[in-house]
């Protein structure tokens, strides 16, 4: 049942994006070098191994084929049957299908492949459009006002306070590398009464800003397991016919729509995973990894965009280490290096694409 409604949302999106996406379903089409797909629990696979052999990586299989590792001089991609859960560079990365053994060889789902595996592999591979220079950034500081986002009573922290202050280190370090850093909000404030209103305000000034990249700021917390569970994670949308993260019951009925963020699935991708790099590397956190979620800002934006959950306010140990000024601070330079390390990539790709230049 739930097979059948997934395909009619498909062909109902694909009519979407043909008509409000000029080219894009027809690229999509025409698309060359696209591997051989197969079925798999009714959805798109493709060979592992082949897919990594396209980019020139190694692959090397282990425990009878459950396991294969792909690595060349720049990259290396861990990745295991029946989990989601995968390693690239040693960076915890979450994908949108488990992978799959059928006829003894390892497949990764096609979306995963496409849109997660090979931006970051390739920045700029296939027929993705190539965003403008970096110009202005918008950094959203989480919550504000009433809202004081998640709390640890114990030691007197709101999220709302230590993302602001963590916005405004971040502007600082923007600021200095050139750009126009514009914050969605600069003093403690709601955009709007209700929370769905004041989401889709902070999403509405992506736009009014005219916003080449935003990066939305938050501290995390859960209910239970709070002495054990730490770390950071950062998000990005995602993407069009796959489930978020947390979504096991894949129940999300919106996952067929194209959302407007969409557009950016595959620099969302590579800025997500730059991010959530230089954040592990900068705290020496623990490694929540990189993870999808509808998420109304990301999908809101109007410009490549990433959420970033630097530190559990949850766990005393690490609440205390987000308290300091010199934990924000360094999550501000490792977001900042992101960027810069983002933004080179893309102007590579532009030389790139820009014969003569
Ligand atoms: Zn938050």
């Amino acid at each position: 049942m739930r097979a059948a409604a997934f395909s009619f949302a498909r062909v109902i999106a694909w009519l979407l994006i043909g008509l409000t996406v000029p080219g894009f379903a027809a690229a999509e089409r025409a698309a060359p070098s696209r591997p051989a797909t197969v079925r798999l629990a009714g959805l798109d696979y493709v060979d592992a191994a082949a897919f990594g052999a396209r980019f020139g990586l190694t692959v090397t299989p282990a425990a009878a084929g459950r396991k294969l590792t792909l690595a060349n001089t720049w990259h290396r991609i861990e990745l295991e049957a029946d989990t989601r859960d995968i390693r690239i560079n040693g960076v915890r990365v979450f994908l949108g299908e488990p992978l799959r053994l059928a006829q003894g060889r390892l497949h990764v789902g096609r979306i995963d492949a496409e849109k997660l595996l090979t931006p970051i592999l390739r920045p700029g591979q296939g027929e993705v459009r190539l965003p403008g220079p970096i110009r202005v950034i918008l950094i959203d500081p989480g919550h504000g006002g009433n809202d004081p986002g998640m709390q640890n009573r114990r030691l007197g922290l709101d999220e709302k306070t230590l993302t602001l202050d963590t916005a405004r280190r971040l502007k600082a370090l923007l600021t200095a590398q050139g750009y126009t850093v514009v914050l969605t909000r600069a003093d403690d404030r709601q955009l709007a009464r209700s929370k769905a209103e004041d989401l889709q305000a902070r999403a509405a000034l992506v736009a009014q800003a005219k916003a080449d990249l935003f990066i939305s700021l938050h501290y995390n917390s859960v209910e239970s397991g709070a002495d054990r569970v730490s770390g950071v994670e950062v998000y990005t949308l995602t993407p069009q016919f796959q489930y978020s993260h947390s979504d096991f019951e894949r129940a999300d009925s919106t996952a067929g729509i194209a959302n407007l963020g969409n557009r950016h699935d595959h620099w969302n991708s590579l800025l997500g995973y730059t991010v959530h790099r230089e954040l592990l590397a900068g705290l020496q956190a623990s490694d929540r990894g990189l993870k999808r979620g509808r998420l109304a800002v990301l999908r809101l934006a109007t410009c490549p965009a990433v959420l970033v959950e630097a530190g559990f306010l949850s766990n005393d140990e690490e609440a205390r280490k987000i308290a300091t000024p010199a934990y924000r601070q360094q999550v501000a330079v490792s977001i900042a290096e992101a960027v810069r390390q983002y933004a080179a990539m893309l102007e590579g790709v532009r030389r790139q694409r820009t014969p003569g230049s």
